[in-house]
């Protein structure tokens, strides 16, 4: 991934926006969670996502982005697809299914950014187990989002949470500043040292996103040049929230 490492910080209006921007992608998740059926189709999730986002006069910043062209407004990852499954017709859901679901919300020219793991129906002790550690380690991550610490701080949180706990973290995929752009820095990986890395600063908004797999931290990249899958086909999961530092408690911008 190739982004500008600017950082922006955001005014009290600016965040605002981002906060309104992260309600509604906090809708269309919620939406799409609904859906985590038997018989759907990762496409449905697609449609269900856009009819929303058309609702509220809001476009993804997916669609279109990359090379090639991302061609959907969400990414739905099943099982060992741990980021950036392409939604198709084709592709149904099944009980016992984890599934990842990421979508960005663009308002009024800023990005809210925002993923969940979910179950079709029941789903493995160890699957569960997977879920539970991954958003664990997301809000471990949140936590450490305050003034004075850095985001080594952040990322050194999340690993320990997810390693002590016999899971892995990508080494690839990372956690970034998002704003008027969807990648903005600073870049935060799932993976680092304590007393590291920049300082945080009331006004930095970063969407922070731990990659968890069950098996080896390697993936590897289907020839549909998105998908990106555990290289042992493990399960794999992924949960993300766009965060805004403030001077008091780290502000979640994308929940309801
Ligand atoms: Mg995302
Ligand atoms: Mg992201």
């Amino acid at each position: 991934m190739n982004w500008s490492r600017q950082i922006h910080i955001k005014s009290p209006a600016e965040l605002q926006i981002m906060r309104e921007a992260g309600r509604i992608n906090a809708t269309v998740l919620a939406t799409t969670k609904e859906l985590l059926k038997p018989g759907v189709s990762t496409a449905d999730l697609n449609a269900a996502a856009e009819e929303v986002l058309r609702k509220h006069g809001c476009v993804s910043p997916f669609k279109g982005y990359g090379h090639p062209p991302y061609p959907a407004s969400i990414t739905v990852s099943i099982n060992r697809e741990l980021v950036h499954g392409i939604p198709s017709r084709n592709r149904k859901l099944k009980a016992g299914d984890i599934v990842s679901i990421d979508c960005g919300t663009v308002l009024d020219g800023w990005v809210a950014d925002s993923a969940f793991t979910g179950g079709v129906g029941q789903i493995s002790p160890e699957a569960q187990a997977l879920l539970d550690v991954t958003l664990g380690a997301l809000h471990a991550g949140i936590e450490k989002m305050c003034v004075g610490n850095r985001t080594g701080d952040v990322s050194a949180a999340i690993q320990n949470y997810v390693e002590s706990r016999g899971f892995q973290v990508t080494r690839e995929y990372t956690g970034h500043g998002v704003g008027r752009q969807m990648h903005e820095g600073p870049q935060v990986p799932n993976y680092g040292k304590p007393g590291t890395g920049l300082p945080l600063k009331a006004g930095m908004t970063i969407a922070l996103e731990p990659m968890v797999l069950v098996g080896t931290e390697e993936t590897r990249v289907l020839p549909d040049q998105w998908t990106v899958v555990s290289a042992d086909g493990s399960l794999t999961a992924h949960f993300e929230h766009s965060v805004a530092v403030t001077e008091g408690k780290p502000l979640i911008l994308t929940v309801p």
